[in-house]
């Protein structure tokens, strides 16, 4: 039986042009008690592989987070497979706002320490003792309370191109980092302040909603299903849309756009742009904000020393990173000093200063 993926990118974006069939964005996660992480990975992802399911899936003891694209004519019984999970039954389905059958080329579920990378020790607080949970009116209300700190959980390359009007967005690299950011400047406020959390699809404000609980705060509150419900909500009811730019998100899609507001600059030369790519020198790949301009003349890379071994032939270019480890990640932590237009972030204080 088969229990991994066996087709490379290209093979599978040759597959899914030859099928012709529209395919379904989505994501979802759940928090529960999964006992043996490793069985359940094995029968999801035989069960997935035969719907054709592509996507990345973190499974944990602590529950599971899926991001992922199928056929939407199979959509259906992929929907009857989660409702037979007891857990998983009606859980809530994000559906991509921009789709793209090129979404994710992979299924690719892996058994993980946890279904969020926090960096936290488990047993110190109850991950289900967790905020309040807020639909788009809600927090759109919550945003307006002068009482209301509204904080962007995500990390420096995602709120860049997008956040919601006048949220705190912290200049952070990780998870861990913002949570104890976040917990020092508002460390007076724990009481009188309303502290409103959103992120990508919710599931990062779940855990620091109840880690913020468990550390004292009285006046938790996380938007329901994050920016990608939220803009559901906005459409299909009519409700103002207060978030500016674009909603990164981690696939082949890299964003989706929410408003037409380019909020973020070229890193290279200034000139708005909010189109994050990967510097081409197979070596660095940063991820890094660059325009069509800079794109062309840079040749795709980040720096002129990536561009010199960018135009090395590949054989030398091997050469020059052997025993150098090369981290081949797309999400690569950007931030490198010969970016001049990478922008600093605001943090709390000054939010609070006001
Ligand atoms: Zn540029
Ligand atoms: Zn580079």
């Amino acid at each position: 039986m088969q229990l991994y993926n066996k087709l490379s990118a290209n093979e599978r974006a040759e597959l899914i042009k030859q099928a012709g069939k529209e395919r379904l964005t989505l994501s979802f996660y759940q928090y529960a008690h999964i006992s043996n992480p490793q069985e359940f990975r094995d029968q999801l992802f035989i069960k997935w592989d035969s719907l054709d399911v592509l996507g990345r899936i973190y499974v944990a003891t602590e529950g599971i987070n899926a991001q992922l694209s199928l056929p939407a004519d199979h959509f259906e019984a992929f929907k009857n497979h989660l409702d037979s999970i007891d857990f998983l039954k009606d859980v809530r389905l994000n559906i991509a706002i921009e789709q793209d059958n090129m979404s994710f080329l992979k299924l690719k579920v892996k058994v993980r320490e946890k279904i969020v990378a926090d960096g936290l020790n488990d047993d110190t607080f109850d991950v289900t003792n967790k905020g309040v949970h807020l639909s788009a009116k809600e927090f759109n209300d919550m945003l307006d309370n002068p009482n209301t700190v509204c904080v962007d959980m995500r990390n420096h390359y995602e709120s860049e191109i997008g956040h919601f009007d006048g949220a705190v967005t912290p200049d952070v690299d990780t998870f861990r980092e913002s949570l104890d950011i976040i917990e020092e400047d508002l460390r007076d406020h724990k009481e009188d302040k309303n502290l409103l959390m959103y992120c990508t699809g919710g599931i990062r404000c779940e855990k620091a909603s109840a880690y913020y609980k468990h550390k004292g705060f009285k006046n938790v509150y996380q938007l329901e299903g994050g920016i990608i419900e939220y803009t559901r909500q906005v459409n299909a009811e009519g409700i103002e849309n207060k978030f500016i730019g674009k909603n990164f998100v981690f696939d082949e899609r890299r964003a989706e756009k929410i408003s037409d507001d380019v909020i973020a600059k070229c890193h290279q030369c200034g000139k708005p742009c909010d189109t994050h790519v990967n510097c081409a020198n197979d070596a660095c790949h940063l991820l890094f904000i660059q325009c069509e301009d800079c794109k062309t003349e840079m040749d795709n890379c980040c720096s002129s020393t990536c561009k010199d071994i960018h135009a090395l032939p590949y054989e030398e270019q091997k050469a020059l990173r052997k025993g150098q480890g090369n981290s081949n990640d797309i999400f690569k932590k950007g931030r490198a000093d010969h970016l001049p237009y990478k922008k600093d972030l605001r943090n709390i204080f000054e939010t609070l200063k006001k």
